[in-house]
């Protein structure tokens, strides 16, 4: 379906147009317009904004029960959408601890739970100073969104730590680390079937390998799958190849699937193709670093890095793994030789893409009218407020949302936890076996031909050999983390299509994700 400018304005009408009963909560409605949101009433908004557009459709599956009334089936959808506009359960904890340098100090952490639809629950732990309980909520919604958008077979959750975690020494971290483990699993809060964390903001594969000890050493030591309690460990203590890039990687194929699609192109006025295109990201963390090693290897140049500390501007283009080497030895990029600090704000900067990868609500009604990128991919969670994200849709800017765009994470998450429950890597026991497969049914074909008197030899095409040669783990989680973002990429496209949603790809990813949520709750039978 071809998609142009002109169409978009005359398909907006329709936008408001397929609304049925379900009305947006009393507390979300100023929503579409606060300056400042309340994070989780900000997803809760962007939820209930989709299920108004499909209920109908919810409601008329239900007709699969010919025994039920229309109210029926309606209150039974009611029910369901309720259950996925609130949150299941939200722990805070408060726990004691001596510092390396014998004070004591006490800890606030939390662990949010959305929807037992799926078990176990996914989702990471931040470490942050602005980590509250709203926050952590907010995240959970989202893992459920992300989880279902993506067809990851978990239920959404998100914890965290209130710490800065640069102004404690290891030892500290580690003992905060251990110590709310501790609390969360004597709550059953989390478990290899019940809720397996992850890293995000502020925590790495360090701290998940200090979590899935503590466990394994206390509550977990007679479970033969204790690795699987978190993921994104480090390789040798039970992780996988491919997820400390898996982000980043999959915001760069999420942004590949529509950038290569000439009617998505033609939409926001950009011809296909990554070549010619300018970039800018903030954040260079490990979602933000990962995004712009990807973006530069395809030949597009990145323009510009935003960070806390320093912002870096170069119109030829910054020498992305120069500065990955940079941070890695300075732990900033501030004095990066190669490029030139700017104290321009870099997300109002003129460029093809945006990549926001860092911190949530960064793109709201202040900024959004003065935003000049076209296409905007959410590496991070939540960074556009609902009263920027209708400015930019009417602006005719492409947003590719965050549970879509960033959701390569916890697909590599899922490998891994797929890796620690049964108990062997990909690739192990059959890469050889299919390899020689592939070898042995080339000659075959080759060997039946000698024999009818031809002397052709086979030989496998470009992407034959690519598969033959597929055997390594890292290249096997690869090629599964595009091909979901290559599958989910298309799914939301047809979502778009489906409901006329021209440029809205928020509102298309949210159905895609809600109608899977829906289907799973419902065929349960609603007695969770
Ligand atoms: N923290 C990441 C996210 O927000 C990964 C979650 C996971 O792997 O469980 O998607």
């Amino acid at each position: 379906m071809l998609r142009t400018i002109s169409m978009l304005k005359s398909l907006k009408p329709c936008l408001n147009l397929c609304r049925f009963a379900h009305v947006i909560p009393e507390h979300l409605k100023g929503i579409a317009e606060s300056k400042n949101p309340e994070f989780s009433a900000m997803i809760q908004y962007y939820f209930h904004n989709a299920a108004q557009i499909m209920e109908k459709d919810m409601i008329e599956y239900l007709g699969k029960y010919p025994q039920m009334k229309p109210e029926e089936k309606e209150n039974r959808v009611a029910v369901i959408l309720n259950m996925i506009g609130n949150t299941s359960c939200c722990l805070e904890i408060n726990f004691p601890i001596t510092k390396n340098d014998g004070k004591y100090e006490i800890i606030t952490g939390y662990r949010a739970h959305h929807t037992y639809h799926r078990l176990p629950l996914k989702g990471g732990i931040r470490y942050a100073m602005d980590v509250d309980l709203d926050e952590v909520k907010a995240l959970s919604y989202l893992m459920t969104f992300k989880t279902a958008c993506v067809n990851v077979p978990f239920g959404g959750a998100k914890g965290g730590v209130r710490i800065d975690p640069k102004t404690y020494s290891a030892r500290d971290l580690q003992r905060i680390t251990r110590r709310y483990t501790t609390e969360l699993l004597k709550r059953h809060m989390i478990g290899p079937g019940i809720d397996v964390p992850a890293p995000d903001y502020g925590t790495s594969a360090r701290e998940m390998s200090w979590l899935a000890d503590q466990y394994q050493k206390t509550f977990g030591y007679m479970d033969i799958n204790a690795l699987a309690i978190v993921t994104g460990k480090p390789i040798h203590n039970g992780g996988i190849r491919g997820r400390e890039a898996a982000t980043g990687k999959g915001v760069w194929k999420a942004t590949d699937m529509f950038l290569n699609d000439e009617d998505w192109m033609k939409l926001v006025g950009l011809k296909t193709g990554w070549k010619n295109k300018t970039a800018i990201v903030q954040g260079f963390g490990n979602v933000g670093s990962n995004t712009a090693k990807f973006v530069h290897e395809s030949g597009c140049k990145v323009i510009g890095i935003k960070e806390m500390d320093c912002s870096l501007f170069d119109q030829k283009g910054i020498d992305i793994p120069a500065l990955i080497e940079y941070k890695n030895l300075k732990n900033t990029i501030k004095g990066f030789p190669k490029s030139k600090e700017t104290t321009n704000d870099l997300l109002i900067e003129k460029c093809d893409i945006l990549f926001p990868c860092a911190t949530h609500k960064i793109l709201n009604a202040d900024n959004a009218n003065k935003v000049q990128a076209k296409i905007i991919s959410e590496g991070a969670n939540g960074p556009t407020t609902p009263a920027a994200d209708k400015i930019l849709k009417e602006k005719n800017v492409l947003m590719i949302p965050d549970l879509f765009c960033n959701a390569g994470g916890v697909t590599a998450s899922y490998f891994e936890y797929l890796k620690n429950i049964n108990h062997v890597s990909f690739g192990k026991l059959s890469s050889k076996r299919d390899q020689r497969m592939i070898d042995e049914l080339l000659n075959s074909i080759t060997e039946s031909l000698q024999e009818g008197g031809k002397c052709l030899k086979m030989r496998p095409n470009e992407a034959l050999q690519e598969l033959r040669d597929c055997n390594t783990e890292a290249e096997i989680v690869d090629y599964a983390l595009q091909f979901v973002m290559e599958t989910s990429a298309i799914g939301i496209m047809e979502t778009a299509n489906k409901y006329e949603l021209c440029n809205d790809l928020r509102t298309a990813a949210y159905i895609w994700a809600i109608w899977k949520i829906f289907m799973t709750i419902e065929s349960s039978g609603l007695s969770m």
